[in-house]
């Protein structure tokens, strides 16, 4: 048997309808943007593997590093324990992001990430026996897919066979259209119910690349803020440098209360999810109380591998080169989307930083459009690049070290398919 029959032999893969699915393809190395299949055939990844990858494929200092973690110590159990990974991450994490984020919780994804935040704000309620009991969340969130995370996001054809198992969440439109006023009346009338706000800052990823602006978020946060509602500031995917700045937070005023980091986190080498929160919840666990523990914990919690990959990734991120890497990819976003903008198929197209997203004109029947984002993801593919459209809309968030001429490449190759659909 083939990679490919070995693989549909044994293997489920995510989002993916195995009946209809075509074989997955297999990927033999990884090297900088590029991937390799097994038949020598060679594709830019141009949305960094679900957006996870920052500085390109197997990155020799990144794996340097990890491998001689790996020969000093790959494990250790984190109650009770700690190392020096974990503490020199936390340090160096925790300078860069507001500074009222003053602890830092380990986990293993995105998700995870969500889950602790979510539980370190209900238990907060409970040692302030304050009777909330309501989560805030806007309309087309994605938060992750454990059901807190699944309760918190949108309900979706993603959630459906669910939706009656998912808690009870207040859900607002984001601020994009004038409409302040309204969201604030809305959250006040649920005022004394609502425990924490949690959102995805700037833009809402899997929700179809929706972006929305600074200014309307900070006046949103003050506005929770005075009304004593906890806010999560869920930068799974925004963070690391994809909006243009180091965090969404930078692009803010206002502070969040607790904030959840994965995807590019480990510069996409390892799992790992990081929850952080301000002295205000981290205190309100500190008892002589044994009931007021937070009893969350994972068996891989802060694993060292994870640690040192995260502390590598930062590392380079933080160089010179990277950070003008992510300038020039903005800049050039910025010169394509005037191009997207002439052209009569296109619409909506928005940029933050080093994410490009675009729709595909709605003018045949609502059910085609799925059809349009799997016919270009084909046609893409074949001419060496992968992407990944959510429906209609289509998205670029490639690796950092993305070169001017493959970002061009893209563009180019992008516009000949668009053009001919
Ligand atoms: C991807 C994502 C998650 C979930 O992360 P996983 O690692 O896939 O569980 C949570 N929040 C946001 C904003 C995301 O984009």
């Amino acid at each position: 048997m083939n990679l490919q029959e070995r693989d549909r032999a044994v293997n489920w893969h995510p989002y993916t309808q195995m009946k209809t699915s075509g074989n997955a393809i297999p990927i033999i190395k990884g090297s900088g943007v590029y991937l390799f299949d097994n038949l020598g055939n060679k594709y830019i990844d141009a949305i960094s593997s679900w957006w996870v990858t920052l500085h390109g494929h197997s990155h020799p200092y990144i794996a340097q590093k990890v491998s001689e973690q790996l020969n000093t110590l790959e494990q250790v159990i984190f109650a009770g324990f700690t190392h020096e990974p974990a503490i020199q991450l936390s340090e160096n994490l925790l300078k860069l992001l507001p500074d009222n984020q003053e602890k830092v919780f380990y986990s293993d994804n995105g998700s995870t990430a969500v889950e602790v935040a979510l539980k370190m704000c209900v238990q907060y309620a409970h040692h302030k026996t304050n009777k909330k009991s309501k989560i805030l969340a806007f309309k087309n969130a994605y938060h992750g897919d454990t059901f807190g995370a699944m309760s918190v996001s949108a309900r979706s054809i993603w959630t459906q066979p669910f939706n009656e198992m998912l808690f009870e969440v207040i859900f607002i439109d984001t601020p994009t259209f004038g409409n302040l006023e309204d969201l604030k009346s809305e959250i006040k009338s649920h005022q004394n119910e609502i425990i924490c706000f949690i959102y995805e800052p700037l833009v809402q990823g899997a929700g179809g690349m929706l972006m929305y602006s600074a200014e309307d978020l900070d006046e949103l946060m003050r506005f929770c803020r005075e009304q004593k509602i906890l806010m999560i500031q869920d930068e799974v995917f925004t963070g690391f440098g994809r909006t243009g700045k180091l965090f969404a937070a930078d692009h803010l005023s206002e502070k969040p209360d607790i904030m959840c980091f994965s995807k590019g986190l480990t510069g996409g080498t390892m799992p790992m999810g990081i929850t952080t929160c301000s002295d205000d919840i981290y205190n309100s666990f500190l008892s002589d109380d044994k009931y007021k523990t937070l009893f969350h914990g994972h068996s891989f919690t802060a694993n060292p591998l994870a640690c040192t990959a995260a502390l590598a990734s930062m590392e380079l991120l933080l160089n010179e080169e990277t950070q003008k890497n992510i300038q020039r990819i903005s800049g050039q976003h910025c010169l394509f989307k005037k191009i997207l903008k002439q052209l009569s198929n296109v619409e909506n197209v928005r940029q933050t930083g080093t994410i490009l997203a675009w729709e595909i004109k709605n003018n045949k029947e609502t059910s085609y459009f799925n059809e349009i984002g799997k016919e270009l993801y084909a046609e893409l593919l074949s001419r060496g690049i992968i992407m990944r459209p959510l429906g209609n809309v289509i998205y670029l968030v490639p690796p950092y070290c993305i070169t001017e001429e493959e970002l061009n490449f893209i563009y180019k190759n992008i516009l000949d398919v668009i053009n001919s659909c």
